[in-house]
């Protein structure tokens, strides 16, 4: 029986978790869940799935969730703060933590279950984004295990060597025949769009993804494609690769989730229906197999595959992305933090659709040079970055970036 903690249990990923979960329940038991602030979500989570422990990070909200716990006579014990969520991510009782926060409040939590010898399940890809080697060298030195959970990463995963497989964040993937990572992506929601009407796109229009149903900045990330340039530094840690040896690829469908190509020409490609659940399964059970309650993938249905190299004047956040990748850890943890602030900015309605790329862009060139050598230089650079990239956007400077 793994003994589970839920970070970000009432997110997209989270609910997704949890229905695996409760689709396998002599295998998985759920010890804590962690959210923000969504008490509905997390007392009903509670109701079901009765949990030791719960944390919600706004102190307010613990408080009316623990009332209400109170009133239906459940002894659940309920936590607040930031602490709180390294605390359960790291303790005894459990031995396996869903990441799945959203951006870089991930990163502690995640960075405490690495330390902490936890078998860690990673969807909080702005974590790895935001600290790289230093995340990797505190998983390599201890006995924490690392599993992906974005589709494209997990499916990867699932087309390496098996003995690579075990060794995510030191692969030695040239030695294996390995020649490049396919990075897949759909192209989001504006892939045909004209792109004279960028500058009108709403945040509706732009939380409408043609194949996936994610939380609001996942999508966001998604139509600008700055989701995938996370995912290319995300690739670059988790498979230990080079820039160069990742390509992205144009798959509107999403039916293909990535593929890793070998020195002999073959081409291993992961494939199934566009659903969380998948990658969540795999990584939960790994390495066996498990329900997900996902449809098989019906192949007289599918429609085609298409493949398109990336257009980076209509996606230029993939080109700042992979660029930043390449530059080092200033750069990709300034992006990724401009990026959280320009998307919420957004999502507000502040800014416009474009104003994301000047945001981000601008934040690179400030905060390039910087060092970052520690998980304490990170959350400081993080910072810093942030009220930039609010100063920006309280101004309403963008327009003269
Ligand atoms: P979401 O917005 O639906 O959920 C985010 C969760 O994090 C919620 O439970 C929320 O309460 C919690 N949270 C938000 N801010 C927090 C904070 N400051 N402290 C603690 N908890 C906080 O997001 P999502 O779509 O589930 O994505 C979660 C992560 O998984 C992201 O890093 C995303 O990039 C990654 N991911 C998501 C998908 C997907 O299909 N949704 C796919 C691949 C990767
Ligand atoms: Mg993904």
């Amino acid at each position: 029986m793994r003994k589970i903690c839920v970070l970000g249990s009432t997110g997209s990923i989270g609910v997704s978790t949890l229905d695996v979960i409760k689709r396998n329940p002599e295998r998985f038991s759920v010890v804590s869940l962690a959210a923000n602030s969504n008490v509905e979500v997390m007392f009903e989570q509670c109701q079901r799935f009765k949990p030791e422990k719960v944390v919600m990070v706004s102190e307010s909200h613990a408080k009316v969730l623990q009332a209400r716990l109170s009133e239906h006579d459940l002894a659940i014990e309920v936590l607040s703060g930031e602490q709180a969520l390294c605390d359960i991510a790291s303790e005894d009782s459990i031995d396996t933590v869903m990441a799945a926060i959203v951006g870089a409040a991930g990163l502690l939590p995640t960075y405490a279950a690495i330390k902490a010898d936890k078998r860690v399940l990673l969807a909080n890809k702005e974590a790895l984004v935001t600290s790289g080697q230093i995340f990797i060298d505190a998983l390599q030195a201890s006995k924490a295990t690392l599993l992906p959970i974005d589709s494209e990463h997990n499916a990867i995963f699932q087309c390496l060597p098996w003995a690579e497989q075990e060794k995510v964040g030191a692969c030695q993937l040239t030695a294996h025949g390995v020649n490049k990572i396919l990075l897949t992506g759909s192209g989001g929601p504006f892939r045909t769009y004209p792109l004279t009407e960028f500058n009108d796109i709403t945040p509706e229009q732009a939380c409408k993804h043609p194949n996936w149903d994610m939380g609001k900045k996942i999508s966001v990330d998604s139509a600008t494609m700055m989701n995938k340039g996370l995912e290319f530094i995300e690739a670059k840690w988790l498979f230990n690769v080079e820039p160069e040896d990742i390509q992205v690829v144009l798959h509107p469908q999403s039916t293909i989730h990535s593929m890793v190509q070998y020195k002999d020409g073959s081409v291993l490609a992961q494939m199934g229906n566009p659903d969380m659940r998948t990658p969540i399964a795999h990584a939960l059970a790994y390495p066996e197999r498990v329900d997900a309650g996902v449809d098989n993938l019906d192949f007289f249905t599918t429609a085609s595959f298409d493949f398109q190299a990336p257009d980076f004047e209509r996606y230029p956040n993939l080109k700042l992305a992979i660029d930043a990748c390449k530059s080092g850890q200033a750069a990709c943890t300034a992006l990724n933090a401009a990026n959280e602030i320009a998307v919420e900015a957004f999502l507000n309605n502040e800014i416009k659709f474009t104003d994301i790329f000047k945001i981000n862009e601008t934040s690179v060139k400030k905060f390039v040079l910087e060092q970052v050598t520690s998980i304490e230089e990170v959350v400081h650079l993080d910072s810093r970055v942030r009220q930039f990239a609010t100063t920006i956007v309280k101004d309403n400077a963008v327009n003269h970036v």
